[in-house]
């Protein structure tokens, strides 16, 4: 993150968004976007997107919107796109060898370089270019290659000791996608994806709240 200008976490986690659509813009020739057609993409209200973009210096000007460019540089030295993240998945099961096949980092400055499996059938062979490696060998691995991530994707009941093993490395983030809660010292920051528990709370809304607008 860049230090000079301090971004709240809720502003923070849109950055993501914002960056992916100024980016097809960009693509697409644009020179400037306003904030009712930023919002109407991204599905943020455009009064929040006045006021995280006020945070990135990034003053729209009434009838002409915002530089696109402007923008675009910004999010790429805030989400350090220009230095490359290394990021290790751990457990090749279905997910994660989903996750693998899909190239869903491939247009970002974010790789999963490695992965590591206990099944002996697994371990030595690759998916797409991906080697899995043994678990083993996970702290000698992460150390030398300074992986600094790791996304979770094994048995719920193993995420704790693999998580504690993490913690001893250069990992600074772990992408949790297991039910299993994790304990964590302050430096680590993990994020929880339970996807049963997220589609459960979105039939819950959709039953309990009917024909809200969800916009906000
Ligand atoms: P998924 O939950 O991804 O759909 P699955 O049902 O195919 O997976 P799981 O039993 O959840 O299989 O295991 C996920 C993967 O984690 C498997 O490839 C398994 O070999 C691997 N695995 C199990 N224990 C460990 C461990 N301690 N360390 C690393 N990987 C492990």
């Amino acid at each position: 993150m860049n230090e000079t200008i301090k971004i709240p976490q809720a502003t923070a986690k849109r950055l993501p968004l914002y960056y992916r659509f100024l980016k097809n813009l960009h693509s697409s020739g644009k020179q400037r976007v306003s904030s009712a057609e930023l919002s109407d993409a991204v599905k943020v209200d455009s009064a929040t997107i006045r006021r995280d973009f006020s945070y990135f210096g990034a003053l729209g000007k009434k009838g002409y919107g915002y530089n696109v460019n402007y923008l675009l540089g910004f999010f790429r030295k805030t989400l350090d796109q220009d230095e490359l993240t290394k990021v290790a998945l751990i457990g090749v099961g279905n997910l994660g060898t989903a996750f693998l096949n899909y190239n869903f980092l491939k247009n970002n400055n974010t790789k999963i370089e490695v992965a590591f499996d206990v099944d002996p059938d697994k371990v030595g062979t690759k998916i797409g270019d991906v080697p899995i490696h043994s678990l083993d060998d996970l702290e000698a691995y992460l150390n030398n290659d300074n992986v600094t991530v790791a996304i979770l994707t094994v048995p719920a009941s193993v995420a704790q000791p693999i998580t504690d093993r993490l913690v001893k490395t250069n990992v600074k983030g772990i992408l949790n996608f297991t039910p299993a809660r994790l304990n964590v010292p302050r430096s680590i920051r993990v994020h929880h994806i339970d996807l049963a528990v997220e589609l459960q709370s979105l039939i819950y809304f959709l039953k309990n709240y009917p024909g809200t607008d969800f916009s906000e």
